[in-house]
């Protein structure tokens, strides 16, 4: 099978733990590739009269714990290598945070913001159609990701349960709040970064109240982890960056004593870019996207894209910066990773930093099968619990061990799905 980069990365990652943990030959052979990969192509009508035919994915990583679980995103550089990749770190992050489920990932070939309305819904029903039976809630159960949101997946929900006969808000997650959602799924993913953030200080002994933290990305996870470091930490964010549409470049923004999420989200338009003359008004530095790199703080969150923290710009880390929090996936590459590793940094990994989304999706489906839904009290509280004992399980593996985080995440979670497959009978 030919890989290109993100998915040699993810590979990469398992041999060396495989190595580690002294993996058997069975358990490597099932995990190394995807159970199941969908590759189909969605005829869309498009609002001038014309056709248009994406390309959409489904990769089912494995599914010994559970149903395969994970995100749908609209991507334009999508590939079926980036989606396997995703597709297997859902399978390490179902495990690490203790959920029933297994990975799975989705993609279309898409630029969202080229796309009307009516065509984003006649995608989605399309990538439904096309899809139908890979799909269910006892199968594959997919969710918001990059490029997607509550509305597209309240769509999902309905064309399925068109074609089924059935109500099934279980096949889709991170719908609606009164679309079938649960309270909390909004901010889950941000408050489950800063939830581990806050159990590792606690572990290194620092006092919250006196950090500071610089943010790439200000999309949802990097909104609610700014909102979280301030007002579950009593710390302060410096900078967040994200993508400015009209001039196709990345900006940061920076505040010395702190910047302001719900400031910075008034004057972020509907796709996700922050007005530079408004932040600057109201005396923010708008600096290079790659400034937030380069800040004297204690914590960094990549909070965007993959492949962010590269081997050309991980020397701008301060050496003051104590914890880097991975709170997109696979923001990292191998290269710039050997030097954090080797300079000691603590790393919150990826698929334990960020599975606060998938924690809650799991509690949503639940929700569903129950048909009685929870106070947002309750589903915080359940994700808290969730998350800061993944966070620990990890942190005592890395102890034990005395591995670093990132492998440590891997011991956990390899071990869980490869018991899993073997008591399931599928290795020996
Ligand atoms: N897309 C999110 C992730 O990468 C959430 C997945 C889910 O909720 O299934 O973790």
């Amino acid at each position: 099978m030919s890989v290109s980069n993100a998915y040699e990365i993810a590979r990469q990652e398992f041999d060396h733990v495989a190595d580690m943990l002294d993996l058997d030959e069975e358990a490597r052979a099932f995990l190394r590739d995807p159970k199941k990969e969908y590759h189909v192509r969605i005829p869309v009508r498009m609002d001038d009269g014309s056709l248009k035919i994406f390309d959409g994915f489904r990769v089912q990583h494995n599914d010994a714990l559970g149903p395969n679980k994970g995100g749908l995103r609209f991507a334009a550089n999508e590939t079926i290598d980036t989606v396997r990749m995703l597709a297997m770190k859902m399978t390490w992050k179902c495990s690490v945070a203790n959920i029933p489920l297994g990975g799975g990932k989705g993609g279309v070939v898409v630029d969202p913001r080229d796309l009307s309305v009516g065509e984003r819904e006649r995608l989605v029903r399309g990538y439904v159609r096309a899809l139908f039976p890979a799909f269910g809630p006892r199968k594959d159960v997919p969710a918001p990701d990059m490029g997607t949101n509550a509305q597209d997946m309240c769509w999902f929900m309905d064309e399925y349960s068109i074609l089924a006969g059935n109500y099934t808000p279980g096949t889709v997650t991170g719908k609606p709040v009164g679309g079938g959602g649960s309270l909390g799924r909004t901010e889950a993913t941000g408050l489950g970064v800063i939830i581990c953030v806050r159990e590792a200080m606690k572990q290194l002994g620092i006092d919250s109240t006196k950090t500071t933290a610089a943010i790439q990305g200000f999309g949802n996870v990097a909104q609610y982890a700014a909102i979280h470091f301030i007002k579950m930490l009593g710390g302060k964010v410096k900078c967040v960056s994200c993508w400015n549409r009209e001039e196709k470049k990345s900006f940061t923004f920076l505040k010395e004593d702190g910047i302001d999420p719900a400031f910075l989200m008034s004057i972020t338009d509907a796709y996700g870019t922050v007005s530079n003359e408004k932040a600057a008004a109201a005396g923010y530095q708008v600096l290079d996207g790659d400034a937030w790199i380069k800040q004297d703080v204690d914590v960094l969150i990549p909070a965007a894209l993959e492949k962010q923290i590269t081997a050309e710009n991980v020397g701008f880390i301060s050496p003051n910066v104590k914890i880097l929090a991975e709170a997109a996936n696979g923001p990292t590459t191998l290269e710039a990773d050997a030097v954090l590793r080797e300079r000691g940094m603590f790393v919150i990994p990826d698929f334990l930093c960020n599975a606060g989304g998938v924690t809650c999706s799991y509690f949503e489906s639940v929700q569903n099968d129950q048909n009685y839904y929870w106070s947002v009290e309750e589903v915080l509280e359940k994700l808290d619990y969730k998350m800061s004992t993944a966070f620990n399980s990890v942190y005592e593996m890395s102890v034990e061990k005395k591995a670093y985080m990132r492998d440590a995440a891997y011991m956990v979670s390899i071990k869980r799905v490869a018991d899993a497959m073997r008591y399931r009978g599928w290795i020996k």
